[in-house]
């Protein structure tokens, strides 16, 4: 029943032709899923980053855009990505909207990615979660003109709420620890090697003990990406869908689920909330 909910095997990679990460800043890449493109890597699949931002804000920019961008060509060099390109947006100002939507969707077809990485959308940064609609959006749209690609969501800034797949990255550890160490700048703020393998090492939770170390994925497939509902799908909805929803659960709980993501007025009774219900009535109260 579980092993519906998240995987109980890990996968060596995500099967595919070519794999393009979106990073919000440098570092991202690495931390998120630079075992997978290790791996990637290894295997034969070529690999491409854009680095949305040159994370000069802040504490974590006092180093300076130039500094950061050669950090991130680096951690490249370790792990094979093929070819980097910076977008330059402004750190903690990246915004969702058809000019960066236009420009992720020419970046797919540049590279003929057709396994796409981004941030998830329940990510804390600002940048990231906008980076995770940037590229939801430019690869719904390649999914209802046709193209077949997959978009997986990686953990960075806040862990996955749903894992479809898990990556065996043990074999890779060394490349992916290589990889973080060349931010030199950032691991004097923060030691994000060891927390970042800490996530890693929790993810082998439910695998066999020989794993080591894994990288978390929530993917959304073509067919995903073409019915929106699916994408910001309510965990108790999923659930209900798996077949795995409590025996017995209250009413007024299962009409919450059915509330997904979008609280507002419209967006309850679209998504089949009763007039009168308990969370109809909490969100009036709240308005
Ligand atoms: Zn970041």
């Amino acid at each position: 029943m579980e092993s519906r909910l998240t995987p109980y095997q890990a996968a060596p990679l995500i099967d595919c032709t070519a794999a393009l990460v979106f990073a919000p800043h440098p570092d991202d890449e690495t931390l998120g899923c630079g075992g997978l493109l290790a791996a990637c890597h290894v295997a034969g699949i070529p690999t491409h980053a854009i680095i949305v931002t040159s994370g000069d804000f802040g504490e974590h920019g006092k180093v300076g855009s130039a500094a950061r961008e050669a950090e991130t060509r680096a951690a490249a060099d370790v792990l094979g990505i093929g070819t980097v390109q910076f977008w330059r947006e402004p750190d903690r100002g990246v915004a969702c909207d058809e000019r960066t939507i236009a420009a992720a969707r020419q970046a797919i077809l540049d590279t003929n990615a057709d396994l796409i990485l981004a941030p998830s959308f329940h990510e804390i940064h600002p940048d990231h979660r906008a980076t995770a609609w940037i590229v939801i959006e430019a690869t719904r749209r390649l999914a209802e003109e046709g193209r077949n690609l997959r978009l997986a969501m990686y953990e960075v800034g806040a862990p996955l709420h749903r894992v479809d797949v898990l990556v065996d990255i043990t074999a890779h550890e060394s490349a992916k620890r290589a990889a973080v160490a060349k931010y030199v700048s950032q691991l004097s703020i923060q030691p994000y090697d060891a927390v970042i393998f800490s996530l890693n090492h929790y993810r082998t939770y439910t695998l066999p003990a020989s794993v080591k170390y894994a990288e978390a994925f929530c993917i959304l497939d073509a067919d995903v990406l073409k019915d929106p509902a699916r994408i910001t799908e309510a965990e108790l909805l999923r659930q209900e869908r798996l077949g795995l929803v409590t025996v017995g659960m209250p009413e007024w709980l299962k009409e919450a689920g059915l509330t997904g993501a979008g609280l507002t007025g419209e967006g309850l009774k679209g998504a089949g909330v009763k007039e009168g219900s308990l969370l109809d009535r909490l969100w009036r109260r709240k308005k």
